[in-house]
């Protein structure tokens, strides 16, 4: 009896792998397509200015519009992409993007205003990929003050003498860079002093116990006190309620994201919703 059902759980298991397997070719292979088709698209969601309460940024946040699936989240087909190296080519186009459109943002609405975009780890490992981004920034003439460039504790914990140099050569043209996910990942701290780093982004999973878990409490506290002393500004992200966002605030919390304030939104939408 025990031998039988081992056996059909074995069964179970490698079928499961193959469908596992034979989904992500099909999805490798619809992502192909959806590169050459256009399908992607980038939305954007509000980050809000706690002192002024004004719309300052924007989370450049990527979909796939799939014809078939519908809308695809980014956590399902930007790690198949990092994988396969995919994102590349998809991470450029998002790139591309997210910086004209900023820059028409600045020039009819808020010179000031910035985008924040996302970088996976291996867009930062491939030379020319940096290269590319920068002289997308020179040909274009664009501010790099209007850029933020969010990236993991990951990339800075490699002791990588190349994104240490290629991090130094962006904000020299004034780009700036976030650390997403703050908290969540290496708990070494060492490389807040060998980076010049100016945001940290406070983990959803921190926010969303803020107002129930003392622990969550202490931790975000913490971290804006560790964050300003060191010059770096604080961001928290995944914030829903009044009652987070007013806590976060209190402690001194810089700026907020999350759906109390909007969902990521198409370009047009978040245009006529926060800057018309
Ligand atoms: P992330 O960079 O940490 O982005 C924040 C995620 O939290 C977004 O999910 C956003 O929609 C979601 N979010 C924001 N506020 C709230 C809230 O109040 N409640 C809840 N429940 N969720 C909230 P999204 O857009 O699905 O993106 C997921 C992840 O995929 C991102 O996490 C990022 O790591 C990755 N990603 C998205 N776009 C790109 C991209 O263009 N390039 C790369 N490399 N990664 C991307
Ligand atoms: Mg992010
Ligand atoms: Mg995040
Ligand atoms: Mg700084």
């Amino acid at each position: 009896q025990a031998k039988h059902s081992g056996r059909s759980q074995f069964h179970y298991f490698t079928s499961y792998m193959q469908e596992l397997a034979q989904k992500r070719h099909v999805m490798l292979s619809d992502m192909h397509k959806a590169i050459k088709e256009g399908q992607f698209e980038v939305y954007y969601q509000p980050i809000v200015d706690t002192r002024s309460g004004k719309v300052v940024k924007a989370e450049a946040l990527a979909r796939w519009k799939h014809p078939k699936n519908g809308v695809i989240s980014p956590a399902e087909f930007i790690p198949l992409a990092e994988e396969s190296g995919l994102i590349l080519e998809v991470g450029s186009w998002i790139y591309k993007t997210a910086v004209s459109q900023v820059a028409k943002w600045r020039e009819e609405y808020d010179p000031e205003f910035k985008v924040s975009i996302n970088k996976s780890p291996i867009q930062f490992k491939v030379s020319q990929t940096l290269d590319e981004w920068m002289s997308h920034i020179d040909e274009s003439g664009i501010d790099g003050t209007s850029i933020i460039l969010e990236i993991t504790e990951g990339i800075l914990m490699e002791e990588d003498e190349l994104v240490k140099q290629k991090l130094m050569t962006f904000r020299e043209k004034g780009i700036e860079v976030a650390i997403d996910d703050f908290g969540t990942g290496y708990s070494a701290l060492s490389y807040l002093k060998k980076f010049d780093i100016d945001y940290l982004k406070i983990d959803k999973s921190f926010v969303d116990n803020v107002a129930t878990s003392q622990q969550d409490k202490v931790l975000s506290e913490a971290m804006i006190a560790m964050a300003h002393k060191l010059d770096i500004q604080v961001i928290a992200e995944g914030v829903e309620d009044a009652e987070q966002k007013e806590i976060l605030t209190n402690m001194g919390c810089d700026f907020i994201q999350g759906y109390i304030y909007s969902k990521p939104l198409p370009a047009k939408e978040f245009e006529r919703v926060f800057l018309a």
